[in-house]
């Protein structure tokens, strides 16, 4: 039989619970977490930097991610959006990006965590949704911040199923 701490370690692993919950990005502390060791942000763009279908990142999260830098925090926008579109919110921001992670998540995160050298240890990974921003962060041991999604709407993708099934199981669950 498994040892209950290797279960519970492996089942951690799979854990929609995040490290904390902040309304907004803006809420976040960036020298609580920069005293933590977090040396990587890997940041969702849609409903956690701007509003899904909207031009404009507001000002107080601009900001966010200005004095991120600024404090030297590395941070790349990581997103199952189309490419064109998280080109122009990371060269508004002036940082880095990758677009399309969808099909490849968690191999697309533990890629940009290696070529940064930094450990799962030293990244933060913040976005709006459980399946696809706290989860995968769990899965491969950063640390992780789930935030208010900035609007009520999302991608049709998003809303069939991707909500659907946090409300289904990992509300319950969790
Ligand atoms: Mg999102």
């Amino acid at each position: 039989m498994m040892n209950m701490s290797l279960w519970n370690r492996f089942w951690n692993r799979f854990s929609s619970i995040p490290s904390a919950n902040r309304k907004k990005v803006s809420d976040i502390d960036l020298d609580y977490w920069k005293n933590r060791g977090i040396r990587l942000i890997l940041i969702d763009c849609d409903n956690t930097i701007c509003k899904y279908r909207e031009e404009g990142i507001p000002k107080e999260i601009a900001n966010w991610v200005k004095k991120a830098k600024k404090k030297g925090f590395k941070i790349v926008i990581i997103s199952n959006n189309k490419k064109s579109r998280v080109r122009q919110v990371a060269k508004d921001l002036d940082v880095g990006y990758i677009a399309l992670a969808f099909k490849f998540l968690i191999f697309r995160l533990k890629l940009e965590i290696k070529k940064n050298k930094v450990s799962p240890k030293q990244t933060l990974v913040i976005g709006d949704q459980k399946l696809m921003d706290i989860i995968p962060g769990n899965i491969i041991g950063t640390y992780t911040i789930l935030v208010n999604p900035l609007s009520e709407k999302d991608a049709f993708l998003t809303k069939i199923i991707s909500r659907k099934l946090e409300k289904l199981f990992l509300k319950e669950q969790f």
